[in-house]
């Protein structure tokens, strides 16, 4: 069986897009077909400006909405990344395989350093070695496939790429993993700004639906998604965007194509009205489930104390080996 690795930040409410361009996957396919490692990854939660109680609240909950999604502990692996010291010690070896250049190259860095400039924020280092941490996550399981939204497909190169390099001046040490984006909804758009991509930490809510959210709210914020001027129904990302994410988004609500989904609309309202309805039936059962995991607190801690010690097991030989290869000196 593969081995699969993945992970979700906890920097603000999971949303829709990290649903459906990640989540869903993980539970109805990876935790089946795999031995699957679910990680929320805290460190990462770190690179921006940040509160800590606010960040040890969403690492609670990111955990509980993935259990409440459908992860099944006795199926799969879910932990938390600080309560496991391999990923640190393992990103500066990371570092000292990657170069400058190849960090400043990386989209997601030159688009968040520039948000936090703009913001009359400064950039903490952390952002830039980001993906380093992120390859040290993936790398010290020797994970085989990487579930990602297309956003992280960059990272994930750079992960291939850095084990490759290691591998080569070192000996082979790291499996090569490779990204696996998910069939449909691979990248759900912010309704506000459909050319930009629904994130969890963005400022502005009102284009972002979050897992939690009320069902009214859900209902208003795609019945005032931005739409296109005219007025036909069309799947077109360049000329109609707006529209284009409500079909991608009703598709993968129905497990419908988008393509033929245009053809039945005429108005953009209908279409609206059925995308708020199919995603409030995708979003009631983990809703529900959510309520109730919050009143077995002790539950979700003892899956994260065993998905760590599990975690820990398996990266410790690995990150060792790396340790040795690139000429550090074993304990005695
Ligand atoms: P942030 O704004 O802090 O980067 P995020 O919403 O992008 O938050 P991440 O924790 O970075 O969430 O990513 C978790 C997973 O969700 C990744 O696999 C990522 O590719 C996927 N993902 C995030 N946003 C979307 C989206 N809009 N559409 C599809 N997949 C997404
Ligand atoms: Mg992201």
């Amino acid at each position: 069986t593969p081995r699969i690795f993945s992970g979700i930040k906890p920097t603000g409410h999971l949303t829709l897009g990290n649903y459906l361009g990640a989540v869903r996957q993980w539970v109805e396919t990876d935790q089946h077909r795999a031995d699957a490692l679910f990680c929320v990854v805290d460190l990462h939660a770190l690179t921006v400006d940040h509160d800590p109680a606010r960040v040890r609240r969403l690492s609670r909950q990111a955990a509980t909405l993935l259990l409440a999604a459908g992860l099944r502990p006795e199926l799969c692996t879910l932990f938390v990344q600080s309560h496991v010291d391999e990923h640190t010690r393992l990103a500066y070896l990371m570092e000292c395989t990657a170069t400058d250049g190849e960090m400043r190259r990386m989209i997601q860095y030159k688009e968040k350093a520039a948000r936090e400039r703009a913001t009359g924020g400064s950039v903490r280092l952390s952002l830039l070695t980001y993906p380093v941490l992120m390859a040290a996550d993936i790398l010290a399981y020797r994970a085989d496939e990487v579930p990602v939204g297309d956003d992280q497909a960059q990272h994930v190169e750079l992960t291939r790429d850095l084990a490759e390099r290691f591998n080569q001046r070192y000996g082979h040490t790291f499996t090569i993993p490779r990204a696996v984006l998910p069939a449909a909804a691979a990248r759900v758009m912010d309704l506000q700004d459909p050319t930009a991509k629904m994130g969890k930490s963005h400022a502005e809510t009102s284009g972002i639906v979050y897992l939690l959210d009320e069902p009214d709210s859900v209902r208003r914020k795609i019945m005032r998604a931005v739409t296109d001027s005219g007025s036909k129904v069309a799947h077109d990302r360049d000329e109609q965007p707006g529209v284009t994410n409500l079909l991608e988004i009703l598709g993968a609500c129905t497990s419908r194509k988008p393509v033929e989904l245009a053809e039945q609309y005429s108005s953009y309202g209908a279409l609206k009205k059925d995308t708020a309805e199919a995603v409030l039936e995708v979003l009631r059962p983990v809703r529900e489930r959510h309520a109730e995991l919050c009143a077995d607190p002790g539950y979700v801690d003892g899956v994260l104390r065993a998905g760590a010690q599990r975690a820990r097991g398996l990266a410790r030989p690995t990150v060792d080996a790396a340790y040795r290869a690139i000429g550090l000196l074993p304990p005695a």
